[in-house]
């Protein structure tokens, strides 16, 4: 048992009694058999209270062993504590690649894909895409294996399973051959040149990202990050619809130090040092922040983006950074993206959440009419009613739960609240 540390950013201290962190598959049963709440930890990186428990919580530390490398069906097998920065450097190692990391790799395997983290690629889906079986000890503590292959319908709600199906053991992901990439960051994009040139400039590139302040209608960076087949770097444009390529490796937020972010300026190396901003041996960020993140339709992109523009005056002064991404659709039941392709409109906020609940109030009634998802690990204020009207599976989730935790063991206010609330 540890002491309860409270979430990553420091913004949220769990109310479960206690934090367990069996080192067996026998002692989750047993845990999870003998409690009548309890729910799965992961590295604590959620900004809201979906980890959190009534009762206990089991840490998932210990399970950070990579299982099988599977060259025939191009898998790999892990151990559901394993970080994507342990991960990515071993299947490197191995010859392999994951399709996609999010923009810090020291998140777990299954907290990430339970809650649909995300990088960003216009043909790339969610983390929790590359997900083709998953193991987990169920309510009554029995360990129940679902697959993509065998058990299509279930296994779609499962995967991002917000905590609320048991505890994921295990997760084989798709892989594939690894590959090369290289970064190059262009400055001053105007937003303008977005409404007619925003699905161009995202399919530009593997994997592109937006970064502005909002303090006027410019992205100050645009990352563009793209694969080298022959690992040979390819010489950047000067220019890139008005953006000029940045004369020296850049921080997101631009007067901090580039010291933590992933290489750029062209130069090659290999996927996982190439598609998270921040480098695996360095910790990540400028220290205190919130985050929240909504994820449209992305038809809506550039009128969402106008939305944003008109709020200015208000976002600008809490922010940190701003991010725009784009994710693929997928057939994940609570993904966001469920049937269709997405732009994210990211917020780092500052650590100021008295003024930032007000101003998501307005983001969410702008964007009311693309049908914003808020991410599920990150903060917003959307009254329940209306997130649980944006999910066309919701009835089957809620069906899915109850049937592997039908005295709701791994319930807590979250789920409560957003999932069976009425509120
Ligand atoms: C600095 C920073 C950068 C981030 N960048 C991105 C980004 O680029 N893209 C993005 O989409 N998100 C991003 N996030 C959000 C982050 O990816 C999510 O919060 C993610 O869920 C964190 O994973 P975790 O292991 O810390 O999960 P936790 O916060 O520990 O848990 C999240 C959920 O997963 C469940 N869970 C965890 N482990 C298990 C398990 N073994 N079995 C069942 N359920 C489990 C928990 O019960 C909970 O419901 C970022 C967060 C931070 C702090």
């Amino acid at each position: 048992m540890i002491e309860n540390p409270g979430n990553w950013a420091g913004n949220y201290t769990y109310r479960a009694a206690h934090i367990h962190q069996p080192e067996t598959i026998e002692q989750i049963q047993e845990l999870v058999a003998r409690s009548p709440r309890i729910k799965a930890l992961g590295t604590r990186h959620s900004f809201n209270d979906i980890a959190d428990s009534p009762g206990d919580l089991i840490s998932l530390e210990h399970f950070n062993k990579i299982v099988d490398l599977n060259q025939q069906r191009h898998t790999v097998t892990v151990e559901a504590g394993v970080r994507y920065e342990q991960l990515a450097r071993w299947i490197h190692q191995e010859g392999y690649a994951l399709h996609n990391l999010a923009s810090l790799p020291h998140i777990s395997v299954a907290g990430a894909c339970a809650t649909a983290t995300h990088g960003s690629g216009n043909r790339h889906g969610n983390l929790a895409t590359a997900v083709s079986a998953i193991e987990m000890v169920a309510a009554n503590g029995d360990v129940i294996v679902l697959s993509r292959e065998e058990d299509r319908e279930q296994f779609e709600g499962a995967v991002v399973g917000l905590g609320g199906l048991g505890v994921i053991t295990k997760l084989t992901l798709d892989i594939s051959p690894t590959f090369q990439m290289q970064q190059d960051v262009y400055e001053n994009l105007p937003l303008a040149e977005l409404e007619e040139r925003f699905d161009e400039l995202f399919s530009s590139a593997y994997s592109v990202s937006l970064f502005t302040d909002w303090r006027n209608a410019t992205f100050n960076q645009v990352w563009l990050k793209r694969h080298i087949p022959d690992g040979i770097s390819v010489k950047a444009e000067p220019q890139l619809f008005g953006a000029m390529l940045a004369a020296s490796h850049l921080h997101p937020i631009a007067t901090l130090s580039a010291e933590n972010c992933t290489e750029q300026m062209g130069v090659c190396g290999p996927w996982y040092e190439r598609l998270p901003h921040f480098r695996m041996d360095f910790t990540p960020s400028s220290g205190e922040e919130l985050q929240s993140e909504y994820i449209i339709p992305r038809q809506h992109a550039f009128a969402a983006l106008g939305a944003v523009d008109q709020l200015r005056e208000y976002v600008a002064p809490l922010l940190q950074i701003s991010e725009i991404r784009t994710i693929a659709a997928d057939n994940l039941w609570m993904s966001p993206c469920y049937k269709q392709a997405c732009v994210c409109i990211h917020f780092t906020w500052k650590r100021d959440w008295e003024r930032v609940r007000k101003v998501l109030p307005m983001i969410e009634e702008q964007f009311e009419p693309f049908n914003a998802r808020p991410h599920w690990a990150k903060l917003f204020t959307m009254s329940p009613i209306h997130l649980q009207s944006l999910y066309e599976k919701l009835p089957e989730f809620r069906r899915l739960l109850e049937y592997y935790d039908p005295r709701g063991k791994f319930h807590n206010a979250f789920l409560d609240k957003y999932i069976f609330g009425m509120s």
